[in-house]
C-alpha cells in the first residue's frame, strides 16, 4: 500500500496553482498536526499490519514544516503502519526552504531517500510571472546542498508552455537543469486552472502564453532532449534514469491501493474511495469524530475500468487489455475497434503484445485521446 501525506500550508499561493493549500501560521500548524497525528493512529490500526511500499510527502510546502515537526509525524507513522525495509520516501521541496545542508541532511537522517525539487523554471522573469518565492540561483543552490547532503535521488520539476517562455529558453532550462544530474525530471506542461489569477490574467489578454505549435515541440524536443542523456520517458510528464521510476506513482498508476492522510488527501482502499476535506478547520473538526461518517464511494467494475484507461494510457507501458477485461468482462477492441484503427493509422497509438499504448505524438494529445475511451 501506498501512504501519502498532504501538508496544505504555502507561504504564499503562486499564480497557477489550483492545489488546496493555507497560508502558514503557527497556530493552524498546531492543528493540522494534532488532527494528523489522529488520522495516523486511526488509519494505521485499520491497516492491521498492511506493508507500506512508499511514503510521499506532498503538498503544499512540506519543507515549511520544520525537520523537528517532520520527525514527529514520521515517527508516528512509523509505530502505526508497518514500513517496508525498501521503503521508497519521497519529499517534495521548495528551493527557497533550502538554505544549507542541515535540512535536506535531516531529512536524509528521518529516512528520506527521495527529494523532488519544485524548480518549475530557471528563468528568473518566468519564475517572478509565475509568482514564484525563488529565482533560478535559489533553486540551483538548493539541488547542489541535496546533493551534498547524500540525497542523490532528485527530482526536479520543470514547466513548458509558461507565460513568455521561448523555445530556446526551455530548451536552455533543461540543459542547465542536467547539470544538477537528477535521476528523474518531471515535465509539465502548463494549464490554465479555472479561478486563477493566470487563468483571469489570460483571459484578460493580460499573459502571453506561447502558441500552440511552439507549445507542442517544446514538449516534444524536450522529451527528445532529455531522453539522449539517458532520462527515459515512461509517463506523459515523467522521464527517469534507470531505477529511478518514481515507485510511488508508478503504484498508483499500476491501480495499487493507497492511503492519502491530511486535509484534501484521498485514499483508495478495498475498492472504497474517500477523501478528506480541505480546509484545515473542517479537517481537524472529522478528526475529532475520530473520522466517522465519511462520504465513501464504492468503485465499481465500470469506474475502475476507466480509471484504468486514463492512468494506464499516460504511462510507456500502456493499457493491458486482458486487464480491462478483467474489469469489466468485456473486450476492449470489440468495444473501441473503431477508435484503436484510427489512432493506429495516425501515429497516435501501438497495439502491441496485448497492450495499447500512446506514441510521443499521442501523448502529446493524450487528454483528448483518452476521453474517446471514458464510458
Ligand atoms: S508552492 Fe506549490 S502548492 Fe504552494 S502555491 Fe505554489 S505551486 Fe501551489
Amino acid at each position: 500500500m501506498l501512504l501519502y501525506i498532504h501538508v496544505p500550508f504555502c507561504r504564499s499561493k503562486c499564480l497557477y496553482c489550483a492545489f488546496f493549500s493555507q497560508v502558514y501560521t503557527p497556530e493552524l500548524e498546531q492543528s493540522y498536526f494534532q488532527a494528523l497525528a489522529k488520522e495516523i493512529r486511526i488509519r494505521g490500526d485499520q491497516a492491521g499490519g498492511k506493508e507500506i511500499s512508499s511514503i510521499y510527502l506532498g503538498g503544499g510546502t512540506p519543507t515549511l514544516l520544520s525537520a523537528l515537526l517532520l520527525t514527529k509525524i514520521i515517527d508516528l507513522a512509523a509505530s502505526h503502519f508497518s514500513l517496508a525495509p525498501e521503503l521508497e520516501f519521497t519529499v517534495e521541496a521548495n528551493p527557497e526552504d533550502i538554505k544549507d545542508k542541515d535540512y535536506p541532511s535531516a531529512l536524509k537522517d528521518l529516512g528520506v531517500n527521495r527529494l523532488s525539487l519544485g524548480v518549475q523554471s530557471l528563468d528568473d522573469e518566468v519564475l517572478a510571472r509565475l509568482g514564484r518565492r525563488h529565482t533560478a540561483d535559489q533553486a540551483m543552490r538548493a539541488a547542489v546542498l541535496v546533493r551534498e547532503a547524500g540525497l542523490d535521488n532528485l527530482s526536479l520539476d520543470l514547466i513548458w508552455g509558461l507565460p513568455g517562455q521561448t523555445l530556446e529558453g526551455w530548451m536552455e532550462d533543461l540543459e542547465t537543469a542536467l547539470i544538477l544530474d537528477p535521476k528523474h525530471v518531471s515535465c509539465y506542461g502548463l494549464t490554465l486552472e479555472p479561478d486563477t489569477p493566470l487563468a483571469r490574467m489570460n483571459e484578460a489578454g493580460q499573459t502571453l502564453l506561447p502558441e500552440d505549435h511552439v507549445q507542442s515541440r517544446m514538449y516534444l524536443l524536450g522529451g527528445q532532449f532529455l531522453e539522449s542523456k539517458g532520462l527515459m520517458q515512461y509517463e506523459v510528464s515523467n522521464f527517469a534514469r534507470q531505477g529511478f521510476i518514481c515507485m510511488h506513482n508508478a503504484g498508483y498508476w499500476e491501480g495499487e491501493e493507497f492511503l492519502g492522510l491530511g486535509p484534501s488527501a484521498v485514499s483508495t482502499v478495498k475498492g472504497i474511495r474517500w477523501k478528506n476535506p480541505g480546509k484545515i478547520q473542517d479537517y481537524s473538526e472529522l478528526a475529532e469524530s475520530s473520522f466517522k461518517n465519511m462520504e465513501l464511494e464504492e468503485l465499481d467494475g465500470r469506474k475502475l475500468a476507466n480509471e484504468r484507461i486514463m492512468l494506464c494510457l499516460r504511462t510507456t507501458k500502456g493499457l493491458k487489455l486482458s486487464d480491462y477485461q478483467e474489469s469489466t468482462g468485456e473486450d476492449f477492441l470489440d468495444r473501441f475497434r473503431d477508435q484503436v484503427n484510427a489512432l493506429c493509422k495516425n501515429k497516435l497509438a501501438v497495439l502491441s503484445k496485448g497492450r495499447l499504448s500512446l506514441t510521443k505524438t499521442g501523448m502529446l494529445v493524450s487528454n483528448s485521446i483518452i476521453e474517446r475511451f471514458i464510458s
